[in-house]
């Protein structure tokens, strides 16, 4: 048995897509289309390290997701395709992902269009939630105790010291790399091309 929840509050989606290893469903009211998505904080101390975006496209154990691209806030709030991305950036699954963040980050009235459930897995550690008041959060009791799951909010940048010239080539090299020419889609896209997200 799963212990899915549908969140509400748009602060706590936030806050649970963004909790460093979560996952959830996004259900389109108007079709029916559903995607369900894994996102996942890099590794490391950095910042400004990104979240990854992954998406379940066979299956339902960890194998079955495909990793899609970066997800840079506060930068941006859409998902970016890089080298490795197995689902295009403008695949259904990746622009109803997009579509939500973009969504969550402008505001913009109630979140009347998309379901959004956690699939009953701690959004920090991926361990099963089994407590009701877990449940509820989307975190468990020790992930939940910490001060804060990784947050998207602005990170103040130090000052460049005199010797370093911060410069826009610079920042270009951290860029993620995007892809240009069109890769190769597997049959699962194919068919989430076909469904349609109808946002
Ligand atoms: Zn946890």
């Amino acid at each position: 048995m799963t212990n899915r929840k549908q969140l509400h509050d748009e602060q706590q989606i936030i806050d649970f897509i963004y909790s460093g290893n979560a996952t959830f469903t996004l259900v389109s009211i108007k079709t029916g289309t559903r995607f369900t998505y894994k996102v996942a904080r890099a590794k490391g101390d950095s910042a400004d390290r990104p979240w990854f975006a992954m998406v379940l496209t066979s299956g339902d154990n960890e194998s079955g997701y495909s990793y899609a691209g970066c997800i840079f806030p506060p930068k941006n709030h859409v998902v970016v395709s890089t080298k490795k991305s197995k689902v295009r950036a403008d695949a259904p699954s990746m622009k109803g992902l997009s579509w939500l963040l973009n969504r969550l980050h402008v505001g913009n009235g109630p979140l009347d269009k998309v379901e959004f459930w956690h699939e009953g897995k701690c959004g920090a550690c991926g361990r099963k939630l089994t407590v009701p008041e877990s449940i509820d959060l989307g975190l468990g009791p020790v992930c939940a105790g910490r001060a804060h799951a990784p947050s998207p909010k602005p990170v103040p940048k130090p000052e460049p010291k005199q010797a370093e010239t911060a410069t826009e080539a610079s920042e270009d090299t951290q860029a993620p790399v995007v892809v240009a020419e069109p890769v190769a889609q597997d049959s699962t896209v194919d068919i989430y091309e076909q469904m349609g997200l109808g946002l």
